[in-house]
């Protein structure tokens, strides 16, 4: 595959296009509440924040939660494909500079998060993207989600939930909001509760402040499960994703 680099108006274009999403997002919340230019300049501040929070809220440190037990059902009543997309530096590489047994991986993310919501996560495509800039995120900082929304805007399918697997970066991972199931996660942090933090955020769930919440930014140590409201907002969405996938399909015949 080849090096994907975009002309700079495609990056402003791409990164206009992230903001839009995000307003979108923002203004939800905004409606009815306030009025002209307050309400723009409220959402500014919370587009602001919200860029904040993305680009910094996966500093810190987490692990594996040991102590929760993993729990699999025979037929998850929703099933979301996945592609997993490793981000190589060098096209040359015949073998990939990740050891991630795929299955074992997605075990985890089920066992342990989505199963016991009767979501599966199923693998579809594991696919190579070579891209230096991506591979090695450290010499970005601050714009490395303007440079993970630009630089994966030709691999990911939107009918998917799009992991991307890097090597290293400041922050430890970027999850895109909207319409794109855009993830990204540097490999050493596959297994701590950061890849359903990420995979929650990718399928349209905020921050919260609750205690052992999987989206909580607090206590990492604890996350270990979505509520309720949180459950039936990733299933809405599953089903929106399905359906587009479902409309695809029948476009094709
Ligand atoms: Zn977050």
């Amino acid at each position: 595959m080849t090096k994907t680099t975009k002309p700079i108006t495609d990056a402003v274009a791409t990164s206009i296009n992230e903001i839009q999403i995000l307003i979108t997002y923002l203004s939800f919340f905004n409606r009815n509440r306030y009025k002209g230019s307050l309400r723009l300049q409220c959402t500014l501040v919370l587009l602001l924040f919200s860029m904040f929070i993305f680009s910094s809220c996966e500093k810190d440190t987490d692990h594996s939660p040991n102590y929760m037990e993993k729990i699999f059902v025979e037929n998850p009543e929703r099933i979301i494909k996945v592609n997993i997309i490793y981000v190589e530096a060098e096209e040359s590489s015949n073998r990939s500079s990740y050891s991630l047994d795929e299955k074992e991986y997605l075990d985890y993310l089920n066992g342990y998060y989505f199963h016991r919501m009767g979501i599966g996560l199923e693998l579809d495509n594991s696919k190579t993207l070579v891209n230096e800039e991506l591979y090695d995120l450290r010499d970005n900082v601050g714009s490395e989600p303007s440079t993970f929304f630009m630089q994966s805007q030709e691999s990911f399918d939107k009918d998917r939930l799009n992991i991307y697997i890097i090597k290293r970066s400041n922050i430890r991972a970027i999850a895109g909001m909207g319409r794109n199931q855009r993830v990204l996660l540097t490999d050493e942090h596959l297994y701590t509760s950061t890849s359903p933090h990420e995979i929650g955020h990718a399928l349209g769930l905020f921050h919260t402040h609750e205690s052992g919440n999987i989206m909580s930014t607090t206590e990492r140590d604890l996350r270990q499960s979505f509520n309720k409201e949180q459950e039936e907002k990733i299933k809405k969405r599953i089903d929106q994703i399905n359906l587009t996938n479902t409309t695809t399909r029948l476009a094709g015949y």
